[in-house]
């Protein structure tokens, strides 16, 4: 599970440091943690702009988490800015206001990371460099790494110092290509500068008021931040099909994000977040656990260490969520055996289109094409409903990637992936939570 919060709603900090309420930080954290479902142990870091990556391995006893400092909420908090894990039911969190999230998954070797990259970390490579532990650790292939670079401040608001440029033109042969240059005009052109200007102003963007100050004059440099974490991922060895980014800039959109720049320092955070779930098994336990087998829990925010990956396939409904009377509409997919266990779970099942309050939407797409009525088709879901994308598996005409950035691009997150028959995968989307 993977994803990016927001300012919303109301002003959903989640970060003590910053809090004025410190309170509210335990709520909006449980809310997060309740919303996800399941249980789950929060880890989180004291960010310092390093290239510092703190890997927390299933198979180890010093894995850091039982010694580790705690939050007042009983999350794990490690120094560093980047976290990795191959281990069930715990929450990789970063902090943001600004500087990106990045989220990394293997679902392969099942290993996720999540990795704080503001300018200092970028220049310390950062995100090149926990997809290089990932691959020395757990021998992920970075072919098959995914990354999500979630909201943070682009290369239209990111104005940046010389200081900035010369340590990336050091250390990246492209890094011309990731600065914005604004040459600084005569006096007399401005007033043409301002009719002509290149970019119109984004919905929600905030810019300078007229009126030429000195600092204006000067040369300025607007870091593109994405694309150089962008192109530290495909260094890495990562597809460019695998590599999502938010459109979304921080400092554009302080009606939905926090943007320490935009607001002059005074905002909370955001978290990106990232886990791997803990399946639960179908079989009953036995009554009394071997304790040299079973370790009883050791009551750490309800993290056991017999956590353990089921083999045990679930009826599919019972993975899709589908609840007994839920209202559900099916949308292109032809599968005759799905149509008749739904019909022996629920009876509101349309086809071909979607009621309103619908719990549950599948969707057939077998091309990005395919993914545009999401935007349309979320408003037929119940807040809390879900809308699962069904597509082929195995061929390229449409990829997970592509499905998880057309989700971000219409404003949903996704948060599950199942196989959904021999020939068909399928993920989940849902309405953020900060929407709902
Ligand atoms: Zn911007």
């Amino acid at each position: 599970m993977l994803g990016f919060t927001t300012r919303q709603p109301g002003e959903f900090n989640l970060n003590y440091s910053v809090a004025r309420a410190p309170r509210r930080v335990a709520r909006n954290r449980r809310r997060l943690l309740r919303a996800l479902g399941g249980r789950w142990q929060f880890v989180t870091l004291k960010q310092r702009h390093t290239d510092t990556i703190q890997v927390l391995r299933k198979n180890s006893r010093r894995n850091g988490v039982g010694r580790a400092r705690r939050e007042r909420d009983g999350a794990v908090k490690l120094t560093g800015d980047a976290l990795i894990t191959d281990r069930p039911g715990l929450l990789l969190a970063v902090q943001v206001a600004d500087c990106l999230p990045i989220l990394l998954f293997d679902a392969e070797k099942r290993v996720v990371a999540a990795v704080h990259a503001g300018w200092r970390g970028t220049a310390k490579r950062i995100a090149e460099k926990a997809v290089g532990r990932m691959r020395a650790e757990f021998g992920s292939n970075p072919k098959k790494l995914r990354a999500v670079i979630g909201p943070g401040i682009h290369g239209c608001c990111y104005e940046v110092g010389r200081d900035v440029v010369e340590a990336f033109d050091g250390q990246f042969p492209y890094a011309p290509k990731l600065f914005r240059r604004i040459k600084p005009a005569p006096p007399d052109m401005h007033w043409q500068q301002r009719l002509f200007s290149p970019e119109p102003p984004q919905p929600g963007e905030r810019r300078p008021r007229p009126g030429v100050t000195a600092a204006e004059r000067a040369e300025k440099f607007y870091l593109d931040l994405v694309e150089a974490n962008r192109r530290q991922l495909l260094a890495a060895g990562l597809r460019t099909a695998n590599v999502a980014a938010s459109p979304l800039c921080t400092a554009c959109r302080t009606d939905l994000l926090f943007s320490h720049r935009a607001e002059q320092g005074q905002t909370g955070r955001m978290m990106g977040w990232i886990g791997i779930a803990v399946m639960q098994t179908n079989s009953k336990k036995p009554r009394k656990a071997d304790p040299s087998t079973h370790p009883p829990s050791p009551g750490k925010g309800g993290l056991a260490q017999g956590d353990k990956l089921s083999l045990v396939t679930k009826p599919r409904l019972d993975k899709l969520g589908v609840k007994p009377g839920a209202r559900v509409a099916v949308l292109g997919v032809e599968e005759k055996a799905f149509a008749r266990e739904l019909r022996k779970r629920t009876r509101d099942v349309t086809q071909g289109r979607a009621k309103k309050s619908s719990d549950l939407i599948f969707l057939a797409a077998e091309s990005p094409a395919g993914l545009k009525r999401l935007r349309t088709l979320q408003r037929a879901l119940k807040p809390n409903g879900a809308l699962w994308v069904v597509w082929p598996k195995g061929r390229p005409a449409l990829k997970e990637s592509q499905i998880i950035a057309a989700g971000i691009a219409a404003g949903l997150i996704d948060n599950k992936v199942v196989s959904f028959s021999k020939t068909h995968s399928a993920l989940r989307l849902v309405i953020p939570l900060a929407r709902r």
